[in-house]
């Protein structure tokens, strides 16, 4: 019954656990979807651009810009498995002030500008956004 079990691991990765896509995009879309990071730009360039809702629940639109020159800007990397990757953390100053990693799909809550959990993510400063 093995493949049972991984046809039922691999639906609740889907469903279930609340893991964050990367997903490329022409644009925003009016209704973004939760979970999943739209990558926004055109076929003849890397994405430019990153949105995502806030996972906090507030349901605010956050829109990060992916141009190394920009100051700040992220890295989004996506996973073979479809799982995204932020680097550095998103620190909101506005709104809910939610801080949090976002890495290899999930959302790590950050406390006190660290992780809640696990070692600190990426060693890196964060971002305020
Ligand atoms: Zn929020």
């Amino acid at each position: 019954m093995n493949w049972l079990r991984r046809w039922v691991n691999w639906l609740r990765a889907l469903l279930g656990h609340k893991q964050w896509v990367g997903q490329n995009a022409d644009d925003v879309p009016d209704r973004p979807s939760s979970r999943t990071v739209y990558l926004v730009g055109d076929e003849s360039s890397p994405p430019w651009a990153a949105a995502l809702l806030c996972p906090c629940g507030c349901k605010e639109l956050i829109q990060l810009s992916l141009i190394s020159g920009d100051n700040p800007s992220w890295r989004a990397d996506v996973g073979r498995n479809g799982l995204v990757t932020l680097h550095p953390s998103v620190w909101r100053v506005r709104g809910c002030h939610s801080h949090f990693f976002v890495r290899d799909g999930r959302i790590l809550w950050a406390r006190d500008g660290r992780p809640s959990h696990g070692r600190p993510a990426l060693g890196r400063p964060s971002t305020r956004y």
